[in-house]
């Protein structure tokens, strides 16, 4: 079922209508009164630590303590722990508790243990993009290239032959990995019919205008593809193919949230990594918004920071710029999500000027 038939329902307490001029939107549909948590979300479609942070953040919920690095790991099935630490025992349990999670780890530890592999050869190796431009026609082209020339030509090789086809990966490229590994995991792990993947299915992709944008991506993408082609266990291979990586890498580019250090200002805290939650992709940006975003270990709610009237649009903040003037907002805005701000607080703003 496609949200163009109005049937998708995130909520209860508010509905999701096609208007005009802002796209897909959120509209409550009753009076809400303050302090209402109109959605709280319990599980992400994938998410990953910031490489920097990768051993001083809870890989369950998200807890960092100042720098310190996390101390309970996996067991010693896993020589490497698969990348992941924990806060807790309960935290490592409640994550060990996922269905089928053997195969999560599993694909996080082939990834590692060709990261370590690697360490030699990214040493003294700079990063030379090989994209300084890229068009749709580009994006295409290489797109059709993996699947015609190079897909075939791995797919005709002996299994011990195809680790020679790895690329050499970054830091930024094998956070991305770990990244889609979780997406795919979830993909296969939930329902079709669920709510969270019918919204992932209607997740907008900014694929073209970011790359277009930040051509660079486009070399990240394809390493990243290359390098789980040839990794994945067979668990994630299912759901792993061109179209769907494509989905994932360019509905993140516009609706990831970045998993930010809770209890402290918004000028110093650390940005540890980002998310997907699909469910929560469709309120729009206000610069006066009635959402407060709030993560509690690894929830998200959207609590109202006024009463709304049945009919009124529910918006968030996408980027902390609510303290920023009217026109470094909108530069902000248009760069990372490529539209011009219109609402109340920046039409009325822009007037006063
Ligand atoms: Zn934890
Ligand atoms: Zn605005």
């Amino acid at each position: 079922m496609t949200l163009e038939e109005g049937t998708v329902q995130i909520s209860e307490l508010f509905d999701i209508r096609i208007t005009n001029d802002s796209g897909r939107a959120c509209f409550a549909n009753r009076d809400l009164k303050k302090n209402t948590d109109v959605l709280c979300l319990k599980k992400c479609l994938g998410a990953s630590t910031c490489y920097e942070f990768r051993k001083e953040v809870c890989s369950q919920c998200f807890r960092y303590e100042g720098g310190r690095r996390m101390k309970v790991r996996l067991d010693n099935k896993y020589p490497k722990g698969a990348g992941l630490w924990f806060c807790t025992e309960n935290c490592r349990d409640q994550f060990l508790r996922q269905e089928h999670v053997d195969h999560l780890t599993d694909a996080y530890e082939i990834l590692l243990v060709n990261w370590e592999a690697q360490a030699k050869k990214r040493v003294g190796r700079v990063d030379n993009a090989s994209n300084t431009s890229a068009s749709t026609e580009e994006i295409e082209s290489l797109w059709q290239d993996i699947r015609d020339n190079w897909i075939t030509r791995i797919d005709c090789m002996k299994p011990t032959k195809r680790a020679s086809q790895l690329p050499i990966i970054n830091e930024d490229e094998y956070v991305c990995a770990r990244f889609v590994i979780h997406c795919l995991f979830t993909l296969e792990t939930s329902h079709a019919s669920s709510l969270q993947m019918t919204a992932f299915r209607n997740l907008q992709s900014n694929e073209s205008s970011k790359i277009m944008k930040f051509p660079v991506l486009l070399d990240l993408q394809k390493h990243v593809f290359q390098t789980l082609y040839i990794l994945l266990p067979s668990f994630l291979r299912p759901k792993f193919d061109i179209p769907t990586y494509r989905h994932i890498l360019g509905s993140e580019y516009g609706n990831s949230f970045g998993i930010w250090q809770n209890e402290e200002s918004s000028d110093s805290r650390e940005y540890l990594g980002y998310w997907v939650l699909p469910e929560a992709s469709f309120f729009n940006h206000s610069c006066a918004p009635n959402l407060i975003k709030h993560r509690a270990g690894n929830q998200m709610v959207f609590t109202l920071n006024s009463d709304v009237l049945k009919d009124q649009e529910l918006c968030i903040d996408y980027k902390d710029i609510l303290h920023l003037k009217v026109d470094e907002r909108r530069r902000i805005l248009k760069e990372n999500w490529f539209f011009s701000c219109e609402c109340s607080r920046c039409k009325l703003e822009t007037q006063i000027n």
